[in-house]
């Protein structure tokens, strides 16, 4: 983390901030991934950080925080704590366990570990310290909450009451580091609950009224987490603007925010209008921590701008590092000693060949490229970018283009990048260019036969006429020719990412019928990870789509298909004009295995597959599996080494 915020402090950002930071172990909520900064131990962390940032001139802030309710002390098993006794949410939402309703004592302990954490904050080089209240998973916001604080003493009931304690937390601070560091307070301003929450118009504002003077900066936004981060499929660039324009007309302290900017002149725009006068960011600076830097060097085309897919958010609630899409070195700055803009020189003149140019194949492409490789790109389609410029047709995903985007522009400045789109290739094509080093990323085809992870076998029927497969209706959005005949179809998804839910939504948008059907207990169940399913599933009901969960399909007739419920083997039947089939994918690989034989007689000196024909996956894998082949061309790699660093 101290490599990766040094990243980008060198990338130009003003302030960078750690993410949550537990001020005590009552507030562990293991396996998410936050900082802690429990005890002295934890200072020398800190200051790796603090240090790693400051050597680029910009100021270190830490987010201390206690998570109350939303703590599970999975790690710590100290007994939870929360305004009242009530049901831990936790990483799985619905933890076994409930908080002790906290006394007089636990909040005269929360304020003084607070206190504490500050002091070694400080000590650590933080030059700002925030009071964490932005999300409905911090102990300040859910005593804001009425839904989580009905208590009868003095931090319960009338809202200078609620308040209470935030404001004793910000005075506890700045009594604490006096004029050391800044004292920020982090706060939602509105929980998108209606009158059940905090509102903008109600007493969200009232709160920032009556704290508004104390903080040296105010940072403002909506909750929950998925509301905070929501992807770009649900909402824009700027989506927090209607919720916390009103907070500088009530203090004359800056005012920051986020939401999503990555485009400079939204963000100019942001600070004229007088709703910001700092542009945060947290997903705009994981694609490109040098994305401040790009804009004062007048280089705003080459800023690699976030997609807001949320897989960074995905890595979270799983403990595990943080990647993204649209970057691939982030998370690998220190254990693979990846930097985002700089990569090593190429050890040799070797000419490399990259057939197909989806993401895997772009990645690969640009970087070796910027490694000074000359470089022929070829695909067989008429256009870069391989299934994103499919999949950027489905609704809501228009900004998964930027994918393609930013590695078609970056290889357009590379002189020693030629690229040949409608250039389909075989092994003899390939081997009568003469180029000795090949990387394949030919991609993958959805199944046609629904073969999945749930049941392992074909669907005993996949071959009638009125079965299609997510190619077929990709097909169908770029050519602009709907084909599927009207009436009732069944939709089963055993791939539970984004594309069976979006289908479903395209097909059911154009007036048919839709039963989605899956083994899973929810629709697209993985994107639970980045918090998208609720939303997901809600659009679907909207549209009128019938889910059926924990089902799997067994045969596919005439008319219609049969189901087995997963758990009771029950049988069912549900009418069936077309079938979708949303299952594992095929990997495109005939002509890399055509081509082994040369690499075995020795006519190629190195041929490599990558992306989707190497294991079909998230777009974020493909770029990754791309960039590491740029990477590791032509250098030496031992293959039963560990290819990274590992802490401790
Ligand atoms: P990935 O996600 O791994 O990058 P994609 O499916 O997005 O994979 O892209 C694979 C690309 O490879 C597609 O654009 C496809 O047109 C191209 N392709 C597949 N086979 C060939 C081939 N034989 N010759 C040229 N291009 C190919
Ligand atoms: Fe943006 Fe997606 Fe990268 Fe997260 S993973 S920073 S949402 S591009």
């Amino acid at each position: 983390l101290a490599a990766m915020r040094g990243v980008k402090a060198e990338g130009g950002w003003g302030v960078v901030c750690t993410e949550e930071v537990e001020i005590h172990p009552t507030s562990d909520i293991a396996p998410c991934i936050e900082g802690r900064i429990w005890d002295d131990h934890d200072v020398a962390g800190h200051r790796l950080m603090t240090e790693a940032v400051h050597a680029h001139g910009a100021l270190a802030g830490i987010e201390l925080t206690h998570a109350g309710i939303d703590a599970a002390n999975h790690y710590s098993h100290l007994t939870p704590m929360g305004p009242r006794s009530e049901g831990v949410l936790g990483d799985s939402g619905f933890e076994p366990q409930q908080t002790r309703a906290m006394t007089r004592r636990d909040f005269a302990d929360v304020r003084r570990w607070h206190r504490k954490a500050a002091l070694r904050a400080r000590d650590a080089g933080y030059d700002i310290i925030y009071c964490y209240a932005a999300h409905g998973l911090t102990l300040p916001m859910q005593l804001l909450s009425r839904r989580h604080n009905d208590r009868t003493d003095q931090y319960g009931g009338s809202l200078a009451n609620r308040v209470r304690f935030l404001r004793e937390l910000i005075e506890d601070t700045r009594d604490a580091v006096g004029d050391d560091c800044a004292v920020a307070v982090r706060l939602a301003v509105d929980e998108l609950l209606g009158d059940e929450g905090i509102t903008h118009d109600g007493e969200g504002r009232e709160i920032l009224g009556m704290l508004a003077a104390l903080p040296d900066l105010c940072d403002v936004n909506v909750s929950d987490w998925s509301n905070d981060s929501a992807t770009s499929r649900f909402a824009a660039e700027g989506h927090q603007e209607p919720y916390i324009s009103f907070v500088k007309s009530l203090t004359t302290k800056p005012v920051v925010g986020v939401g999503r900017y990555t485009s400079p002149d939204a963000m100019v725009s942001a600070v004229r209008r007088g709703v910001l006068d700092l542009i945060g960011a947290a997903r705009p600076s994981i694609a490109d921590p040098h994305l401040p830097r790009k804009i004062r060097e007048g280089r705003a085309a080459s800023i690699r701008e976030c997609i807001g897919c949320n897989i960074c958010v995905a890595t979270d609630p799983k403990g595990l590092p943080i990647r993204c899409t649209q970057n691939p070195t982030m998370g690998e700055e220190w254990r693979r000693g990846w930097h985002p803009e700089r990569i090593a020189v190429r050890r040799s003149s070797a000419r490399v060949m990259v057939v197909g140019a989806g993401p895997a194949g772009l990645e690969a492409a640009r970087a070796l490229g910027q490694r000074g490789h000359e470089v022929q790109l070829l695909d067989a389609q008429p256009e870069v970018g391989g299934r994103v410029n499919r999949e950027s047709l489905l609704p809501g995903l228009a900004a998964w283009r930027r994918v393609v985007d930013w590695r078609r522009w970056e290889i357009g400045a590379l002189r020693d990048v030629e690229v040949f789109p409608a250039s389909p290739m075989d092994a003899a094509d390939v081997l009568e260019s003469g180029v000795r080093n090949v990387i394949m990323a030919t991609g993958a085809t959805w199944r046609r036969d629904g073969r999945g992870r749930s049941t392992g076998t074909a669907v005993a029927g996949f071959d009638h006429d009125h079965v299609r497969t997510p190619d077929d209706l990709l097909d169908d959005l770029e050519s602009g020719q709907w084909r599927l005949p009207e009436g009732e179809v069944v939709l089963y998804d055993d791939d539970h990412y984004v594309m069976g839910g979006l289908l479903a939504e395209l097909i059911a948008g154009r007036g048919h019928a839709v039963t989605l059907i899956t083994p899973a207990p929810l629709a697209s169940y993985w994107t639970q990870f980045t918090l998208e399913q609720a939303r997901i599933e809600a659009r679907l009901r909207s549209l009128g789509v019938r889910i059926v969960p924990r089902t799997t399909l067994q045969r596919i007739s005439s008319g219609h298909v049969r189901t087995a419920g997963v758990i009771s083997a029950e049988q069912g039947e549900w009418a069936a004009d077309s079938v979708v089939l949303v299952a594992d994918r095929q990997p495109r690989i005939e002509v890399h295995d055509a081509l082994l034989p040369a690499l075995e007689n020795g006519l190629l000196d190195s041929l490599t597959l990558v992306g989707d024909a190497d294991a079909p996956g998230l777009i974020a894998q493909a770029v990754f599996s791309g960039h590491r082949a740029a990477r590791q061309f032509g250098e030496q790699v031992d293959p039963d080494a560990v290819e990274f660093l590992r802490e401790g």
